[in-house]
């Protein structure tokens, strides 16, 4: 299995490096080919625009989803961008490495996705769900939070970690076709002991030991929603295969 870890942490001696660098070991030792995305390391720049490009359709006005069809189609896009979606379209299996970050992804993380998931690479032309470009790929976010669990709880201050990060889950890794695997969460790696936290790193292994069995979230189908109708007003999107 080929294995792409994109790791969003600053810090090289962070819990979340250590999560990284088992994942290196373990998927390494299992005979997996793995490349990891360090991307305060590389400096990857987050800001989606027309940086992307190095083809112009409209030098006036910036429609990003027009330029990433014809970046796409013409290859247009920038070779750091380049790069990082070679490494997408190589991988079977997708880890997000990060810390929560006001209940999201920490930037350097989301404007890799803003950039590098670009229209006619990772979606469009009715392309998304389980007629998605990714799919037959399964991603897994690997994710520290500093909360205790009781704040993740039904009675805790946020509620579940699974509705936190399903703008993740459905919106940006489900919609591109990846099959998502259970997230593995850690609790306040910095509020537990040391014993806790080599806990954690032992079921992380375990985790990743077992990752090809490791049971995945639910997903739209697209067939089950041929006979929408869009009440809107809206147009279709160009080239879907249902109304959406
Ligand atoms: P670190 O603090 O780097 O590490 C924790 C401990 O692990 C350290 O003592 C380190 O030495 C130790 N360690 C490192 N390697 C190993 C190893 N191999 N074995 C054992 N121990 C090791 N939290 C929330 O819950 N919700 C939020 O919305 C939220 N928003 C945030 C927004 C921002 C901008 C920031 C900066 C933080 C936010 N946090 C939030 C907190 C954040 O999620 C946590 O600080 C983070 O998840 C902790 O992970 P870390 O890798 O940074 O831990």
């Amino acid at each position: 299995m080929r294995v792409l870890i994109v790791y969003a942490h600053p810090e090289p001696t962070s819990f979340n490096a250590a999560m990284m660098r088992e994942a290196v070991a373990v998927l390494s030792a299992a005979g997996h080919e793995v490349i990891v995305s360090d991307l305060h390391a590389m400096g990857f720049d987050p800001v989606s625009d027309r940086r992307n490009f190095s083809t112009v359709v409209d030098p006036g006005r910036l429609s990003q989803q027009t330029e990433e069809a014809h970046a796409s189609a013409h290859n247009g896009y920038v070779p750091e961008l380049q790069v990082e979606m070679d490494k997408l379209a190589w991988c079977d299996l997708l880890i997000l490495q990060f810390p929560l970050w006001w209940l999201g992804l920490p930037a350097i993380l989301k404007g890799w996705i803003d950039r590098v998931f670009a229209l006619g690479r990772a979606y469009g032309g009715g392309r998304w769900f389980d007629r998605g470009v990714l799919a037959n790929k399964r991603a897994m976010c690997s994710v520290t939070v500093g909360g205790p669990p009781e704040l993740y709880s039904d009675s805790g201050w946020y509620g579940p970690v699974g509705p936190i990060l399903f703008p993740i889950h459905r919106g940006i890794l489900g919609f591109v076709g990846f099959s998502v695997i259970e997230p593995f969460v850690v609790h306040g790696p910095s509020r537990i002991s040391q014993r806790d936290r080599a806990a954690y790193l032992a079921r992380y292994r375990q985790r990743l030991a077992a990752i090809e069995r490791a049971p995945v979230l639910a997903n739209p189908r697209t067939a089950d929603y041929e006979g929408f109708t869009l009440r809107s007003g809206m147009r279709p999107l160009p080239g879907a295969t249902s109304v959406f």
